[in-house]
């Protein structure tokens, strides 16, 4: 296998998802070899976030990211926010999410995601950590909660899927985009129209993984190691090398989430 000279952070990973369990030692081989220098791992509730922040205590290159997703937001108990405070006050976790809305599938009712959401975005302001959005099916209902929360230090919309009205807005509120797996569907010209208008500065990489893996994997578990699909979907778009979008991408991750650099 070539060993990858790119530098680039998967800003959005489940690593603690059972797809993982049995080989996470491989997956984590692989994802340095492809060139992928820095991982984020998200929760979606409680536990999965105990395993996030594990983790990431284990190993010194993977960051944890706290939070209750959307579709978790029925299950949330008193307890779940002492839980969460508990954890996020590690020096591991760089940001709280992923949080949100989704409409789509409203696995919770939707009245219940508002509020956990809010509850979150609140959290989150005080303790001073950015914010890692799930918007599915929900951009207008997203963008008008944030307006309540001016003080946030980051947002980002994971696996960006707006308009380019949208992604205007977005932009014009200082917001980042996470750009993974579905920007290389070839059905998606609406995402690619998007990334074509992004500054590289306000994009971050992403897996998702176990979801969304790109085209050449579809229908298989995704992993951190396939990111260099993306960087070349977005060379492509963008007509910038492979380089350029890696070494842009990492510099604003870094900064967002503020990773201490300890190679
Ligand atoms: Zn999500
Ligand atoms: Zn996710």
């Amino acid at each position: 296998m070539v060993v990858s000279t790119l530098e680039i952070i998967d800003t959005h990973a489940h690593l603690d998802d059972a797809k993982f369990a049995g080989d996470l030692d491989g997956v984590l081989s692989r994802a340095r070899e492809a060139g992928v220098f820095r991982i984020i791992c998200v929760g979606s509730d409680l536990t999965s976030s105990r395993h996030a922040v594990a983790l990431a205590q284990e190993h010194e290159w993977i960051y944890a990211a706290v939070g209750v997703h959307p579709h978790d937001a029925a299950g949330v108990q008193p307890r779940t926010w002492d839980g969460l405070r508990l954890l996020a006050s590690q020096e591991r976790v760089v940001a709280w999410g992923e949080i949100g809305l989704d409409l789509h599938y409203n696995f919770s009712p939707p009245e219940k995601q508002e509020e956990v959401f809010r509850r979150q975005l609140e959290i989150a302001g005080e303790l001073g950590l950015p914010v890692i959005i799930h918007d599915r099916d929900a951009h207008r209902e997203t963008l008008e909660i944030l307006k309540d929360y001016p003080g946030l230090p980051g947002v980002v919309f994971h696996c960006f899927s707006g308009d380019a009205g949208i992604a205007e807005e977005c932009l014009a509120r200082g917001y980042y985009f996470g750009i993974g797996g579905t920007l290389t569907y070839p059905k998606n010209g609406k995402l690619r129209e998007v990334v074509r208008m992004l500054p590289l500065e306000r994009i971050f990489l992403e897996t998702d993984c176990p979801y969304l893996p790109p085209q050449p994997w579809r229908g298989k578990r995704n992993e951190p190691g396939y990111l260099p699909a993306v960087v070349d979907e977005i060379s492509r778009v963008k007509g910038v090398s492979p380089e350029v979008v890696a070494g842009t991408t990492t510099m604003a991750a870094a900064r967002f989430f503020r990773l201490v650099d300890h190679r």
